[in-house]
């Protein structure tokens, strides 16, 4: 990885001693996308473990992960964040969220709108939330291999990250995380100025069904 990106190694279907290699290896932060899966895991790897949640979220679900989790990337509704505040508040944490911004052509895919998104910080919307501290943005790409489609989604995403960067309400220091880039596309993620990439198969190999 070039100096300044984050490697957020994406383990979710991978067992428990492949997460180990990993680890003795010198990796620190593995992300998953499964609450059950990830409170199976979290306790049997070291305690310096940075665990980061990249899945679709269920707000009675949250409770489970908070008391332990160091980010939430996938945030895509104010029920959601307010739920984490609330968990997070009850166990005496501050938790990192990313915002997940929609930039792909697929209506699967979650998240913000771009206008959405900028109208949070612009009208303070995330200043309610105490034990909350947004760090940035996340996004994922349409699974094409138009690569000049995905190179211009990924600018949009850097645009909007720079954009909500240079708001004079936003906290500069701690808005700094741009999570954006996976096995197949990461490449053209860091060239359009990602910070963050989360990578499964190029690590891992092909996912396996039975985890643990
Ligand atoms: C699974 C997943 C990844 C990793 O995908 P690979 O193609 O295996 O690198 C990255 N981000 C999210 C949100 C995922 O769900």
């Amino acid at each position: 990885m070039p100096e300044g990106v984050k490697l957020v190694a994406v383990s979710k279907f991978h067992s428990i001693e492949t997460m180990k290699e990993a680890y003795n290896a010198g990796q620190r932060i593995f992300g998953e996308s499964r609450v059950q899966e990830l409170t199976v895991k979290q306790p049997a790897l070291p305690e310096d473990v940075e665990w980061h949640f990249i899945g679709i979220l269920q707000t009675n679900k949250v409770k489970y992960i908070v008391p332990f989790v160091t980010m939430i990337q996938s945030v895509d509704s104010l029920r959601l964040m307010q739920e984490i505040d609330r968990q997070a508040k009850n166990c005496d944490r501050t938790i990192c969220v990313l915002i997940e911004v929609h930039i792909a052509g697929e209506d699967s895919k979650h998240g913000f709108s771009v206008e959405e998104c900028k109208s949070l910080f612009s009208d303070n919307i995330l200043n309610q939330f105490a034990h909350i501290q947004v760090c940035g943005l996340m996004g994922m790409a349409t699974f094409t291999d138009n690569t000049e489609q995905i190179r211009h989604e990924f600018g949009t995403l850097r645009t909007l990250f720079d954009e909500i960067r240079s708001m004079p309400n936003v906290d500069r220091s701690v808005f700094c995380d741009l999570s954006m880039g996976m096995s197949d596309d990461y490449r053209i993620a860091m060239e359009e100025g990602s910070t963050m990439v989360r990578i499964g198969t190029s690590i891992f190999g092909v996912r396996r069904y039975n985890f643990c």
